[in-house]
């Protein structure tokens, strides 16, 4: 894509109502902006982020059979009345009107829709996901797009005949959340939680970070993690598992994984017939990703004084071209990227300075600089250097693509 057409207007200056890393870069990057407090909308630059995780998430979901869907943004009060939780969730559910919601999470219209369709053991284990906007009133919206108002997330809801069942479908998602973080770059550590307000006992995935608004304490040696708000331990303790001494982290959560137990499918009747024939409630664990508060994370972590610096599998383009006065070789090295299906972005504007294209390249962030200019040609070729390295060279045109291909 064109620098020069798509829709980035960088900004220098940090936002005066910035909160947070993230939402000064992406602000300032393009990628962006803010409307009101905890509501941000995606620019074209933030979408293609966006989707590179979605699509990372989505591939992980079907390969452990979660099956896609799109349940409602305005739930009926009559549905959470069913479950208990239409007055329980007041402080946090917008309200249309007296009778209607917007949804903060989609337990009740799971288990409506597969109590109306599932009757038998034998259609389960069974498991659902949607990705998609999500509202909850959030006093302290702040951070940027760690804590907002308005947000997308994915949401997996499974379905069992029995806690064993559950039990393996639980830990394979955890599994999948791993394997998921760590294709978006993110170190993560597998941490004990409370239940939040929709349970008792749960799993979190944190990634150790600075400005996180989590505390967790873990363990130098093994794997232990728990987060303070449930555990008895403090910093400097044995750790319970290995003897090793545990240590309290900041951290920020990007994912969490519940199990629901029969909380939802006995209060809303959602029953199978077992092997035995016998009527039983069926079991239930959800799974959530925020995947705003994910690109927020990957911001958090990944970034320096210039601005962002993005995992290849989640930036917006894998490489920033850059033309410095107008040369037809740009063009062409362009027109080839593109013909191979190489994620380009072509800073191919004339009327900006050499320094403030590198500036806005630092900001954007994208894995791959090339530099195509007089000086470079001069030298045999373009310059090829990397995102959050000094370093760079000088690669022949004649092998630059192929090089990028890989
Ligand atoms: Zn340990």
């Amino acid at each position: 894509m064109k620098r020069s057409q798509i829709l980035i207007k960088t900004q220098k200056e940090i936002p005066a109502d910035a909160d947070s890393i993230n939402a000064s870069l992406l602000t300032r990057g393009g990628f962006i902006q803010k409307e009101m407090a905890g509501v941000y909308a995606l620019l074209p630059l933030g979408l293609r982020v966006y989707r590179k995780i979605e699509n990372i998430i989505r591939e992980e979901m079907n390969t452990i059979g979660g099956q896609e869907l799109l349940m409602n943004v305005l739930q009926p009060k009559v549905l959470w009345e069913e479950s208990g939780r239409w007055g329980k969730v007041a402080d946090v559910m917008y309200r249309v009107g007296t009778d209607v919601g917007l949804a903060p999470t989609h337990e009740e219209q799971i288990t409506d829709i597969v109590r109306r369709r599932i009757s038998s053991y034998k259609d389960l284990p069974a498991a659902y996901y949607q990705i998609q906007v999500k509202f909850r009133n959030e006093p302290r919206a702040k951070s940027g797009l760690l804590r907002g108002r308005e947000f997308l997330m994915k949401d997996m809801y499974s379905f069992h005949e029995n806690e064993d069942d559950f039990k393996a479908y639980y830990d394979k998602v955890a599994e999948t959340y791993k394997k998921i973080f760590s294709r978006i770059g993110l170190e993560t550590k597998y941490v004990k939680a409370s239940g939040g307000m929709f349970g008792d006992t749960s799993n979190e995935f944190q990634v150790i970070c600075p400005t996180g608004e989590d505390v967790i304490l873990i363990c130098e040696k093994c794997d232990f993690a728990e987060n303070t708000e449930i555990s008895k331990l403090k910093s400097g303790d044995k750790c319970p598992k290995c003897g090793s001494s545990i240590k309290s982290e900041k951290a920020i959560e990007i994912g969490n994984i519940f199990p629901l137990g029969d909380k939802y499918s006995k209060s809303m009747n959602a029953k199978i017939l077992d092997a035995d024939g016998k009527e039983v409630a069926m079991i239930m664990g959800c799974y959530g990703i925020g995947l705003t508060r994910v690109m927020a994370a990957v911001v958090e972590v990944s970034h320096d004084n210039n601005g962002i610096v993005w995992p290849e599998s989640v930036a917006p383009f894998k490489v920033n071209l850059i033309s410095l006065n107008k040369n037809s070789e740009a063009d062409k090295v362009y027109e080839e990227l593109i013909r191979r299906n190489i994620e380009v972005l072509y800073d191919d504007r004339d009327e900006i300075t050499a320094g403030e294209k590198f500036a806005d390249a630092d900001l954007i962030g994208c894995p791959i600089r090339i530099i195509i200019s007089e000086k470079s040609l001069a030298s045999g070729g373009a310059e090829i250097s990397k995102r959050g390295s000094q370093d760079s060279e000088i690669i022949r045109i004649s092998k630059l693509i192929n090089k990028l291909a890989n």
